[in-house]
């Protein structure tokens, strides 16, 4: 054992094996740091997968308030007092492509919770892809 130059916190079944084989400890130790780190970061992703949770109510969007004016001549909003605030969804596409679609005051907090509900599978979803590229990364 003390030829391999070995430390003496190696767990006795693997300084037995090591002395068997004839297999330098070290390799065992990579194999055993890339064990452990591969557990931790299963765990992390299993963790990570729940917060992913019910994906049926989630909506890509962001919520806008907006103060009008109705145009309506001798009207208070056109000294000022705007009508409002209304909401509108704005969604945004491709090629810088936005569309913006009114939700009435009833349905503002059922949006926002939908919107929540996106961002939090997204991060879940972005978290679970970067755990997957280091499980990819270590060792066999
Ligand atoms: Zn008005």
């Amino acid at each position: 054992m003390e030829s391999h130059g070995t430390t003496l916190a190696a767990p006795q079944i693997l300084r037995d094996l090591n002395f068997f084989l004839d297999i330098p400890y070290h390799s065992y130790k990579c194999y055993d740091m890339a064990s452990q780190e591969r557990t931790r970061l299963l765990h992390e992703r299993r963790k990570a997968v729940q917060r992913v949770g019910d994906v049926a109510e989630t909506l890509r969007a962001s919520l806008l308030e907006r103060m009008t004016q109705c145009g309506k001549p001798g009207c208070k909003c056109m000294r000022g007092d705007k009508h409002g605030p209304a909401y509108y969804l704005t969604v945004s596409y491709a090629q810088g492509k936005t569309r913006q679609v009114y939700v009435g005051k009833a349905r503002k907090r059922l949006a926002e919770a939908w919107i929540r509900n996106y961002h939090r599978v997204w991060e879940a979803l972005e978290e679970i892809s970067r755990i997957n590229l280091e499980l990819l990364r270590l060792k066999d």
